[in-house]
């Protein structure tokens, strides 16, 4: 084994921790852990707009997109009411090129992706019977993972486990190209599976937005015992694989209840 292996190794490490930075400030229920970064926020962006785009267009040509005008009017009002409360987390936030489309589906699905970028299945409003206060709780969620750069951070994660390995290859002459790692990150960026610890952040900010937005917070509460329903009557929706809805999770909405009505309330008063 070359004796320069373990530094190219402590080398990596260097770039790791220099990495390590938190996208999110502020707010009333905190999210500030430290995240490991070797991708930029443009990078990501640039990879989200290019599939959403293509989202879109698909969509278009089978002719479910945007079918159901009421809906999408709907759900572009919640989002335009959480979108100016983001600054409380992030500055720049508010000037994202946010957009919001439905997508006619019977799945239980929604996702924001990096920069601002929502997609509503349909399935998810009628099937849960949602209200306007439950949407905005589920896109509260969505935007805070976005907010947070989840998905930056799993590309990161999936760079560093792919450059671990590379030091050695490389250092034994079988390369290993770059354009193989942005590769692993996109995969990782399409494919999002989000850990429990990024579900219970997106959770507390996805909370206050809400509130804040003046969307009772209790909605929470309604929402994921409606997802628990959901699961228990039959096929597990694609949604509740990367949001396990359980009494863990309620129980933690309900413990954040009291830092968030309050916001709920001063909301209420600016109306
Ligand atoms: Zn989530």
């Amino acid at each position: 084994m070359p004796r320069v292996f373990p530094r190219a190794l402590s080398a990596l490490f260097v770039v790791m921790l220099a990495a390590c930075e938190t996208t999110t400030s502020g707010g009333a229920v905190g999210a500030d852990r430290a995240q490991l970064m070797l991708v930029s926020s443009q990078e990501i962006e640039q990879m989200a707009a290019e599939s959403y785009a293509k989202l879109l267009a698909d969509a278009a040509r089978k002719g479910v997109l945007n079918r159901d005008g009421a809906m999408l009017q709907r759900l572009r009002a919640v989002a335009s009411r959480i979108e100016p409360q983001t600054a409380v987390f992030r500055r720049d936030a508010p000037a994202w090129k946010w957009e919001v489309n439905l997508l006619a589906s019977d799945e239980l699905n929604a996702f924001c992706m990096p920069g601002g970028k929502i997609m509503v299945h349909s399935g998810l409003v009628t099937q849960l019977g949602l209200s306007d206060a439950e949407i905005a709780v589920v896109m509260g969620h969505e935007i805070a993972h976005a907010l947070r750069e989840h998905s930056r951070e799993q590309v990161s994660q999936a760079i560093a486990a792919q450059a671990a390995i590379g030091a050695g290859t490389a250092l034994l002459g079988l390369g290993q190209g770059s354009a193989e790692l942005a590769g692993a990150g996109y995969q990782a960026l399409i494919a999002t599976r989000f850990s429990r610890t990024d579900e219970s952040e997106a959770d507390r900010i996805g909370l206050e937005l809400a509130a804040r937005a003046g969307y009772d917070p209790r909605a929470g509460v309604a929402l994921w015992r409606k997802m628990m329903n959901a699961h228990s009557g039959g096929r597990a929706p694609e949604f509740l694989s990367s949001h396990p809805a359980d009494s863990r999770r309620v129980a933690q909405i309900e413990a954040l209840l009291p830092a968030v009505m309050p916001l709920y309330q001063a909301s209420l008063g600016r109306r």
